[in-house]
């Protein structure tokens, strides 16, 4: 099987030119001005660009929570990530307190394992680091290709580790070329401000964001940056939504540490004042919450300064009978909103198409920068001879609006009702084969393959 682009305008991280792309198989095998060869499949892609595939490295589908499932599973989150350009997904593994990794991967597995469209992958979430876990941490990295270590500073009782544990796995992690990556923010502090909340009769979705002011992270960004040098541990981390978080991260760089940082499109774009609508603000209630206008200023900045290095989504979507399990208390409401199918689209028309990154940026942070970051470069994240021909061919003139009547995620509301881009996914290809082409979809649940990635060790 071949396939043949014309005349697209390749954009990657660094470059800039109008060519034809020709894939055989799964992987690009020629690259190239008025190519002549014979393909089974031609795309005129004149008066388009072309991307590499969106890498999200922030994703919970399936994932089993306060009794329920957030409500994309594999099958249809990765098929809703095709649609909106994202070839490749990181999930989470999280492990159960006092049982293993193996327990915990075995378990996503059967999940996500032949269901799924899109190429995945997984981060390990360590919830309990002990002398057993640490015995499991090479065996991830060399067997499993799950090079990535997910810890929680929060969720006390369930997910939280505490410093001891922290630095214990970091050190292991270390030894065995991986990476920790962190959910960076103030867990006892939080306990205190719901409980003294909820003591006092405040039950709205605005006293959700006011449990998590941005000291919580930024104090936590520091204290883990602080342990991440002390080990010498690759860090990151996750979803950084905040001025403080990012200043942070900038005097570790004063000290010659490198701490990568992730930000999700809802903290570039949305903020705070859609917690003062009642019960609706439920719809953004994530954590961390959705901060101020400053604090998008500075994520802005952190991208073009080179401090943010990826733009996920953290796509954890509840349908709305979901969320209202917290309707008479914020606690109880599931976090995590819809974002996998809209992120590529939303970063353009908002980020490019308003002139606040360059077309190079886009491509960094959407992909480019996850693939090095976590092991995959440069199979995934470029449009290069070798590489797997995962594109995105998208018309940056098209106009239209999102919507839960037009989405395909499986969630009956859109975070994002009304919003009117410039800019729209056309054809999505993955490994050499046209995933989805104008709406439709061309490949069959199971074509999506896990990625094992390689070891890391901080330098991209
Ligand atoms: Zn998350």
């Amino acid at each position: 099987m071949s396939l043949l682009i014309k005349n697209g305008r390749i954009i990657t991280a660094s470059q800039d030119y109008t060519a034809d792309i020709f894939m055989e198989g799964e992987v690009i095998t020629t690259i190239g001005k008025n190519l002549r060869m014979k393909a089974d499949e031609t795309i005129n892609a004149a008066g388009m660009m072309v991307f590499p595939g969106g890498i999200d490295p922030h994703v919970h589908l399936d994932m089993p929570f306060m009794g329920t499932f957030s409500s994309d599973n594999y099958e249809t989150g990765t098929r809703a990530a095709l649609h909106g350009g994202t070839t490749t997904v990181i999930d989470f593994v999280l492990q159960t307190q006092g049982k293993s990794l193996r327990h915990a991967l075995e378990q996503w597995q059967a999940r996500a394992n032949g269901n799924c469209l899109g190429d995945y992958s997984f981060h390990m979430a360590v919830t309990d680091f002990n002398d057993n876990t640490r015995l499991e941490i090479a065996e991830m990295v060399d067997k499993e290709g799950i090079t990535s270590f997910k810890t929680f500073m929060a969720y006390k009782g369930a997910l939280m580790i505490d410093d001891r544990q922290m630095v214990g796995l970091m050190q292991e992690v270390k030894k065995c070329g991986g990476m920790v990556t962190v959910h960076a923010t103030n867990g006892d502090m939080i306990d205190y401000l719901v409980a003294k909340h909820r003591a006092e009769g405040k039950f709205a979705p605005l006293y959700h964001y006011l449990s998590q002011p941005e000291i919580t992270e930024s104090e936590a960004s520091g204290r883990f940056a602080d342990m991440a040098i002390y080990t010498g541990v690759p860090g990151y981390i996750v979803h950084m939504t905040c001025e403080g978080a990012l200043n942070h991260i900038r005097d570790a760089t004063k000290r010659n540490q490198k701490v990568f940082a992730e930000t999700c499109i809802q903290y570039l774009i949305l903020d705070a004042s859609l917690y003062e609508m009642d019960f609706e603000g439920a719809k953004w209630v994530m954590s961390p919450p959705l901060r101020q206008k400053k604090d998008q200023a500075s994520l802005w900045a952190g991208i073009n300064q080179g401090l943010v290095q990826v733009v996920a989504t953290d796509h954890c979507p509840f349908k709305w009978e979901q969320k209202k399990m917290g309707e008479k208390d914020f606690s109880k409401i599931p976090n995590g909103h819809p974002a996998i199918e809209n992120r590529m689209e939303l970063l353009y028309s908002e980020g490019v198409g308003k002139g606040k990154i360059s077309l190079n940026k886009y491509v960094e942070v959407t992909s480019t920068n996850a693939a090095k970051i976590f092991g995959m470069f440069p199979k995934k994240g470029c449009i290069a001879v070798g590489s797997d021909a995962d594109l995105l061919i998208f018309d940056p003139k098209e106009k239209h609006a999102l919507s839960a009547a037009t989405h395909h995620m499986n969630v009956d509301y859109s975070a994002y009702e009304g919003w009117k881009l410039k800019g729209k996914c056309k054809t999505t290809i993955l490994r050499g084969k046209v995933a989805i082409d104008n709406g439709k979809v061309c490949i069959p649940k199971g074509y999506g393959q896990f990625v094992k990635r390689k070891k890391v060790n901080g330098i991209i």
